[in-house]
């Protein structure tokens, strides 16, 4: 099968690799339907996270083509959307709804889903059936549940975005597009999207953004105090992963008000005076895709939602290299790539 290899920071090269084959009883197989490039796929390509050789992309949809021997409820001939930790959604954490952190997981990632075929671990546990095999203007929203939309809703709903509160999203993102998204569906009067990037703008308001700050930093801070009588949000999604983001986001939210950071930090150091003083309620992590995505699937079947928009460019999976450095130079905020 073909698949993508990131051999050196901007290196990376569609080619062929390994087919999967089911290794322990509770996989599956899957031939992916789409799969695509995720803001955290940066990361190592600027050089910033170590890179050699490795299988990329942890975000998927497909159909099952083959099922270990203690498979249960996931069949061949399945349309299924799974996440980037494989979870066996039984555990007592699983069970808490924190699946990214399950005793079992497995990291996707090592798996690298930018491929025509993967091996998904723990697939009665971490993969979730579509009601039907799904039409093809359906596939870029089932692509973005996988990751973007899940992990935006993590966020929303760590932050308790809701009715009559304020939601603040740091990040104009794949990620902060679609905790606009959640905020919206979760309920949220306002939602305060930063942004200074004309498309993305408009996309946040296609997704439910009241406002726009295109402030940053400190900057920001105030401009989201003037918009609240003075005291910040009830509710902030961080969707960076900055020092500077962290602390926009940890300042715009009010005494007793909720975070949800959702950015995979890098280099963040947070002072402790500061963040006892704030007096904010924090939740934050890898989010636990696979506790959502049975709500998101019916949310997107029902055509209630529409978070494929957010991908803006599709290029067949042979020209991944392109799709790379599209999203490098934010040419692009997301992109589908077609196995
Ligand atoms: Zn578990």
């Amino acid at each position: 099968m073909r698949g993508v290899i990131m051999h050196a920071p901007g290196e990376v090269r569609t080619e062929d690799r390994p087919d999967p084959a089911i290794e322990e009883p509770t996989d599956a197989v899957i031939r992916l339907a789409a799969t695509c490039i995720c803001g955290s796929d940066l990361w190592p390509y600027r050089g910033i996270e170590k890179v050699q050789d490795s299988p990329m992309g942890h975000e998927y949809i497909g159909v099952v083509e083959e099922v270990g021997t203690e498979v249960r409820t996931i069949k061949p001939g399945d349309f299924v959307v799974g996440s980037f930790w494989a979870s066996d959604n039984t555990c007592v954490i699983c069970r808490a709804g924190f699946q990214s952190r399950c005793v079992n997981a497995v990291p996707m990632g090592a798996i690298g889903t930018q491929a025509q075929r993967a091996r998904i671990a723990l697939a009665d546990g971490t993969l979730v059936a579509t009601p039907g095999t799904p039409p093809p203007e359906l596939i870029p929203s089932l692509m973005a549940a996988s990751d973007v939309l899940g992990t935006g809703w993590f966020g929303a709903t760590a932050a308790q975005a809701g009715p009559g509160k304020t939601t603040v999203v740091v990040g104009d993102g794949a990620v902060g597009l679609m905790a606009v998204l959640a905020a919206k569906e979760l309920g949220a009067e306002r939602i305060i999207a930063m942004s200074r990037n004309p498309r993305r703008q408009e996309l946040a308001r296609h997704f439910g953004a009241t406002d726009i700050l295109p402030q940053r930093g400190d900057e920001g801070v105030e401009a989201v105090k003037e918009l609240t009588g003075g005291v910040g949000a009830h509710s902030v999604v961080e969707a960076v992963g900055t020092q500077e983001s962290m602390l926009q986001a940890i300042r715009s939210t009010r005494p007793g008000g909720h975070l949800g950071f959702v950015g995979v930090t890098h280099e963040v150091a947070l002072p402790g005076m500061e963040l006892f003083f704030a007096e904010i309620n924090m939740l934050g992590g890898p989010a636990p895709v696979r506790r959502f995505l049975p709500n998101l699937i019916q949310r997107i079947w029902d055509r209630q939602i529409d978070p494929g928009r957010v991908f803006d460019l599709t290029l067949p999976l042979e020209d991944a290299a392109e799709g790379y450095r599209a999203m490098d130079e934010r040419r692009a905020v997301k992109v589908l790539l077609t196995p």
